[in-house]
């Protein structure tokens, strides 16, 4: 059957470009969604209705030929609902591996990808294991719905580790060796209907508190390193079997790179490709989910984006840059809240740092973390 309409679930940011990209391939996109205001609701009909309303959920599936999420936290009893009725992509399994960082972190071991080590923490008596395991330098993380730094805590000393589960509330969690890194990277990559796999280029990402702010493409690491990141990438879509994009969050550190974490969607250190490679990672996506074959990763020229965060400059103000391009969310600014990114491109390395220092100059006077 050939797919037309695609629900979405989630509406954010994420859910608007791969609704802006799907209208050029003649797919039809419907977000559920409990927020009014919801950014996608621009990019296709908007089902405004709570995780836990059964009933609109059915209706939803019922109206799309498949799904899709660009959100992964929505409750296991929703999605249920729904992949009794239509075919989710990417599967359940991708969901269910990534939503616990214990298993997460289990699935990348055994699928050859290497992680720090690593240790659960559930009870008191837990703790002790844990440092003996992992080393008294770690961070400690809630096994699930941890986000941009949210739900973790550093750890310096065998000391500082109950202090820092109680202040989690005393959550599951997962306490994992501190990783000295020399820079942060991701690939972001998709994997066809038919198994057929194509990877983006490596990006260095920086976060400014916990807070993704900057991504560069193509990573400044050794090409050794570049094919290791994008050999676990595909690693990972295929121990998955996932249909669609997502991305993998390594560290590089003394020369070697570490697994972080997956993200079994569209990622925001993915945004570049909009306009730096010859297929963005949405419209990847979007081809993944339809059945379509997928397009083109490559990359002509350095790239890289901003987020906006908190607040938003004046479009004339980044327009005035060369090279780049903007995309503004509609969402109302809140500090912490991504509300748009910008997008930079050049012909060398040398000028995209030159346009960059001038985008960050501008998105940092507007920008508003905390
Ligand atoms: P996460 O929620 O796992 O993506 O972590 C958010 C950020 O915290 C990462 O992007 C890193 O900057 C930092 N971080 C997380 N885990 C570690 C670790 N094991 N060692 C060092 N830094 C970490």
């Amino acid at each position: 059957m050939s797919v037309r309409k695609i629900g979405i679930l989630g509406g954010g940011q994420l859910g608007q470009m791969l609704g802006l990209a799907a209208i050029p391939l003649d797919l039809e996109c419907v977000f559920y969604d409990p927020a009014p205001d919801a950014p996608a609701r621009v990019a296709g009909r908007h089902v405004c209705a709570a995780w836990d309303d059964l009933d609109a959920l059915a209706r939803f599936a019922d109206e799309v030929d498949v799904v899709t999420f660009e959100f992964e936290n929505v409750p296991t009893k929703s999605l249920a609902a729904v992949a009794a009725r239509r075919a989710v992509h990417p599967g359940l399994r991708s969901l269910e591996l990534t939503c616990d960082r214990i298993r997460e972190k289990e699935f990348l071991r055994d699928a050859g990808v290497p992680v720090q080590p690593f240790a659960a923490v559930s009870t008191t008596a837990d703790m002790d294991l844990a440092l003996a395991a992992v080393g008294t330098h770690g961070v400690l993380k809630t096994r699930s719905l941890g986000y941009d730094g949210k739900g973790q805590r550093v750890v310096r000393s065998a000391a500082e580790l109950a202090p820092a589960w109680d202040a989690l509330g005393r959550a599951p969690s997962i306490y994992e060796a501190f990783v000295p890194f020399d820079r942060e990277v991701s690939v972001v990559a998709t994997r066809g209907a038919d198994g057929a796999c194509v990877v983006y280029p490596v990006v260095e990402n920086l976060h400014t508190q916990g807070i993704l702010f900057r991504s560069i493409a193509p990573a400044p690491i050794s090409d050794l390193l570049a094919h290791a990141a994008e050999r676990y990438a595909r690693q990972v879509l295929e121990g998955l079997g996932h249909i669609g994009t997502l991305a993998l969050e390594m560290f590089v550190a003394d020369g070697t790179i570490i697994a972080n974490e997956i993200a079994p969607r569209v990622h925001n250190s993915g945004h570049w490709t909009i306009q730096g490679a010859r297929t963005s990672q949405f419209e990847n996506h979007m081809r993944a989910v339809a059945g379509l074959p997928l397009g083109d990763t490559g990359a002509p020229e350095p790239a890289a984006m901003i987020n906006l965060i908190g607040g938003l400059p004046p479009l004339s103000e980044i327009l005035a840059i060369p090279g780049t391009n903007a995309q503004f969310y509609g969402k109302a600014p809140r500090a912490g809240r991504k509300v748009g990114h910008v997008n930079v491109v050049a012909p060398t390395r040398e000028l995209l740092a030159m346009r960059l220092a001038d985008l960050e100059h501008v998105a940092r006077i507007h920008n508003r973390l905390a």
